[in-house]
C-alpha cells in the first residue's frame, strides 16, 4: 500500500511550497488508496519552535489537507536512530572518524582553492582498531560516519526528474550521528521512512542530491528505497526563487488575504501539475487525475491575479448562505473582520445574506466581501467618502429631498416598487437614472460603488433606509 508523508521542518510558517508539497503527498496516497503521514522534523532544537508546529498544523487543517494517525516527531525517535548507526558502525558499513574542525576546515580551504565542492576525504576510514582505541583513549568523541560507495554511480530514478546521476566520487562519507550522539538529519529521514514503511518521498528538488546519500544508507542497512519524486520549487511571476518581496507567505497569510481553501487547494495543484488544459478541479477530481508523470521539472510561477481570479470563481459559486457561514468564520482572520463581527448579530447576519448575492458579483476575496459589506454595517450618520460627497453637494442632496417623501410612501419596500419611483422621477426631470441612482447610492453606503441601488436599499430595510436619506438630504 502507498504510504507517503509529508516532513516540514518546524523553523518558520507554513509557506505556500510546502503546502503544496503537502496537497502532492496528500493527493498521491488517496488517488492510490494509501495513507500520508505527517512527520515534524524538530531535531533543530534551536530553530525548531512551538509556534511554527501550531502555524503547520493549522495551516493544514485549514487546507483540509488531513493526514493519518498521530504526528511523529523525529526528535523524539532519536534514540532509535543512534540505534540504526552503531548497527552499521558493529556491521563494518559505518566507521568512527576524529577528523579534528581544523583537518575539515582544512579539506574546505583545499577545495575551494581547487574550485570543487568540499568533501570529506576518508582519512578515518580504514584506520586500525588500535588507532581508534587511543584516541577513544584520549578522551576523544568521534562521529559516525557511513562507509559511502568510492566507485561508480549512484543513481536516483526520480518520478519528476528522471534518471539522474550522481558520480559517488562527489558524494562523501556522510556523518551519521553527531559526536554529541545526536542523529544527523540524513540519517533520521532514512530511519523515520523506513520504519514508518513510507513508499513514496514527494518533496522540494532541493532535496535531490540528498536523496543519492540516503540512498546510501538504504543500501547499507539492506532496505528498499522508496520511491522519489523531487518536484521543482515554486518561483516568482520574475522567474527568480520565490522570496518574502514576491509574498512568499504562510498559509495564514492566505487565510488572511481573505482566499477560500478550495480555491488555494485548486491553484496549488496546478502549480506544477496539469491535467490537460483543465484548470477547475473539485477536490473528488484532482484526486482522480493526480499523479506524478504529470509532474512538470520546470520551476512553477506563482501567480498573484491568478489566485484571485480562481478565488473570485470559488466565491460566486458558492450558496450565498455558504458563503456567509464561510465568511462569518474567517472574520476574525481578516482586515478589518473583528470590528465588523462584533456587530454581527442575528439582524445583521440576515442582512448581510440577503446583501450576499449583491456583494458576492464584485468580490475577488473575502475581504473584498468584507470592504463591500462595510455600508450594511455602518452607523447612522454615514460618513461618505470623498467621491460621494461630490456627487452629494453637486445637487444630489437635492434629488433626495424630493425622493425622501416618495419613498417612504412606499406601501411594499421592494426593490421593483422603488425602482419605479426613482424612474418617475429621473422622467420627471429628464434626468439619467444613474444621475438620480448615484445621490442614492452615496446617502446610502457613503460610496459610489455598491451592489445594486434598488437591492441595497431592500437589503437595509425601510427604516435604516429612510434614515440614511434623511441624513444626506436637503
Ligand atoms: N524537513 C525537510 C524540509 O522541510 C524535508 C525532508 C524530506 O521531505 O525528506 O525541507
Amino acid at each position: 500500500p502507498v504510504v507517503t508523508r509529508f516532513a516540514p521542518s518546524p523553523t518558520g510558517f507554513l509557506h505556500i511550497g510546502g503546502a503544496r508539497t503537502a496537497l502532492f503527498n496528500w493527493l498521491y496516497a488517496r488517488r492510490f488508496g494509501g495513507k500520508m503521514l505527517l512527520r515534524i522534523e524538530d531535531t533543530d532544537r534551536e530553530r525548531s519552535t512551538q509556534a511554527a508546529i501550531t502555524a503547520i498544523i493549522d495551516g493544514l487543517s485549514w487546507l483540509g489537507i488531513d493526514w493519518h494517525g498521530d504526528v511523529i516527531y523525529q526528535f523524539a525517535r532519536a534514540d532509535r536512530h543512534a540505534e540504526v548507526a552503531l548497527q552499521l558502525l558493529a556491521d563494518g558499513k559505518a566507521y568512527k572518524c576524529f577528523a579534528t574542525q581544523k583537518e575539515l576546515e582544512e579539506m574546505r580551504e583545499t577545495a575551494r582553492a581547487e574550485k570543487r565542492h568540499a568533501r570529506y576525504d576518508g582519512r578515518w576510514r580504514d584506520r586500525s582498531a588500535s588507532d581508534i582505541a587511543a584516541m577513544e583513549a584520549s578522551g576523544a568523541k568521534p562521529v559516525i560516519r557511513l562507509k559511502a560507495p568510492q566507485d561508480g554511480d549512484t543513481i536516483v530514478e526520480d518520478k519528476v526528474q528522471g534518471r539522474v546521476v550522481f558520480p559517488n566520487k562527489d558524494l562523501d562519507d556522510l556523518v551519521l550521528l553527531r559526536s554529541d550522539g545526536t542523529p544527523t538529519y540524513m540519517l533520521a529521514v532514512v530511519v523515520d521512512d523506513h520504519d514508518a514503511a513510507v513508499t513514496h518521498v514527494i518533496r522540494g528538488d532541493d532535496h535531490l542530491t540528498n536523496a543519492a546519500r540516503q540512498s546510501h544508507i538504504y543500501q547499507a542497512m539492506g532496505w528498499r528505497t522508496p520511491v522519489f519524486a523531487h518536484i521543482p520549487l515554486i518561483h516568482g511571476p520574475d522567474g527568480a526563487k520565490l522570496s518574502k518581496r514576491h509574498g512568499a507567505l504562510g498559509v495564514d497569510a492566505y487565510r488572511a488575504l481573505g482566499y477560500l481553501p478550495a480555491a488555494l487547494r485548486n491553484y496549488l495543484v496546478r502549480l506544477g501539475w496539469s491535467h490537460g488544459d483543465q484548470e477547475f478541479f473539485t477536490t473528488a477530481q484532482m484526486v482522480e487525475a493526480f499523479d506524478l508523470p504529470q509532474v512538470g521539472r520546470s520551476p512553477a510561477r506563482f501567480d498573484y491575479a491568478k489566485l484571485e481570479n480562481m478565488n473570485g470563481h470559488y466565491l460566486r459559486a458558492m450558496a450565498d448562505e455558504e458563503l456567509v457561514d464561510a465568511l462569518v468564520t474567517t472574520l476574525p482572520y481578516l482586515n478589518g473582520g473583528a470590528a465588523l463581527q462584533s456587530k454581527l448579530d442575528a439582524p445583521m447576519r440576515a442582512r448581510l445574506a440577503a446583501a450576499m448575492a449583491g456583494l458576492k458579483e464584485r468580490a475577488k476575496t473575502l475581504n473584498d466581501l468584507v470592504d463591500g459589506a462595510a455600508f450594511l454595517f455602518a452607523d447612522r450618520p454615514l460618513q461618505p467618502d470623498e467621491k460621494a460627497t461630490a456627487v452629494l453637494e453637486a445637487g444630489g442632496r437635492g434629488h433626495l429631498a424630493v425622493l425622501l417623501p416618495r419613498l417612504s410612501q412606499l406601501r411594499d419596500w421592494t426593490a421593483a416598487a422603488a425602482e419605479g419611483v426613482v424612474r418617475a422621477y429621473a422622467e420627471e426631470t429628464g434626468a439619467k437614472l444613474g444621475q438620480i441612482a448615484q445621490p442614492l447610492r452615496a446617502a446610502l453606503t457613503g460610496r459610489l460603488t455598491s451592489p445594486g441601488i434598488f437591492d441595497v436599499l431592500v437589503v437595509l430595510g425601510r427604516e435604516e433606509a429612510l434614515g440614511r436619506l434623511q441624513d444626506q438630504a436637503r
